[in-house]
């Protein structure tokens, strides 16, 4: 499902003394089934921008178009199939489990909008097992498992709506570096296996060079850059203006690059570089 936003701007609380421009002229177009970084200081407009492709905020002036639903300022319309088709997992989802199972929880959103009972367990179900949890643990309270294990629930109550659209703001936010790697793989694998389009906002600029194919920089409410991490990394002066950490992989064999004297690797995972150290090493070119 495309996604076109065009000429977006956003202020919170328009006309009053509190107003504040959250979003500026922003333009962008993603295709169907694109996997895309979105980066950026804190306060750049990340979850601003992703919260207008569901119809949560809507436009100040422009418009923001998904497939054939177009969401423009003060149009009446009824949100529903659009937040059916975009699903959106906030930061820490795991506080807005609530219900007396995980899988009553997980269940939630399609009874929402509009399955049956039976329907909705057998997509929660699916749901539960796309996001690897374990069977002994659907008839569990949420608030039994472990932080990692109520996130994924939580991930499984927006997979079971079976949104065309999947947007995560920071996922991988307080897990350990193990819990990290694993939730990092199933979006991947999710995006692989069922061609949805995924939306990634994140601060872990490894997890962009590794996984996605291009990264769109905010930076006080404008796209500041759009385009394939590995271009975003090597010009300097972007990361140093926009103060991104440089992914891991690169910092490292940069370093040993520049040393040598060397041209810079473009390589995006730890195997990869493993493997150009070790030419390095044995003098092959
Ligand atoms: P990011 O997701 O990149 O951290 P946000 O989209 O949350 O950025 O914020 C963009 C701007 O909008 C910031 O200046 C922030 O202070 C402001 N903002 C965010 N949410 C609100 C709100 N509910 N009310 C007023 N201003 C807000």
């Amino acid at each position: 499902m495309p996604i076109l936003i065009q000429d977006l701007n956003f202020s919170y609380q328009l006309h009053t003394p509190f107003e504040r421009v959250a979003l500026r002229d922003v333009n962008l177009e993603i295709p169907s089934g694109a996997l895309v970084a979105f980066v950026g200081h804190t306060g750049s407009g990340k979850s601003t921008l992703v919260q207008h492709m569901n119809g949560l905020l809507k436009p100040t002036s422009g418009k923001i178009q998904v497939d054939d639903i177009i969401i423009e300022p003060k149009k009446k319309q009824d949100l529903k199939p659009l937040r059916k088709r975009v699903g959106l997992v906030f930061q820490y989802p795991e506080y807005q489990l609530f219900e007396e199972t995980v899988l009553k929880d997980v269940m939630f959103g399609p009874r929402n909008f509009g399955h049956s009972e039976e329907e909705a367990k057998a997509l929660a179900e699916e749901a539960l097992r796309t996001v690897e949890l374990d069977e002994r643990f659907w008839s569990r309270s949420p608030f039994d498992l472990s932080g990692g294990q109520m996130r994924r629930v939580a991930i499984a109550g927006v997979l079971a709506s079976r949104p065309d659209v999947l947007i995560v703001d920071e996922p991988t936010a307080g897990l350990d570096p193990d819990g990290r790697q694993k939730m990092l793989r199933l979006f991947a694998r999710l995006h692989a296996e069922s061609g949805m389009t995924l939306l990634l906002i994140t601060h872990d600029m490894d997890q962009v060079l590794e996984y996605t194919e291009r990264v769109v920089v905010m930076a006080d409410g404008r796209v500041a850059f759009d385009g394939t991490p590995l271009e975003l990394f090597a010009q300097e002066t972007l990361v140093e203006q926009f103060r991104l950490d440089l992914p891991h992989v690169l910092s490292l064999t940069w370093a040993l690059a520049d040393r040598l004297g060397r041209e810079r690797p473009l390589l995006r995972t730890e195997a990869e570089a493993a493997d150009w150290i070790i030419a390095l090493k044995e003098g092959r070119p």
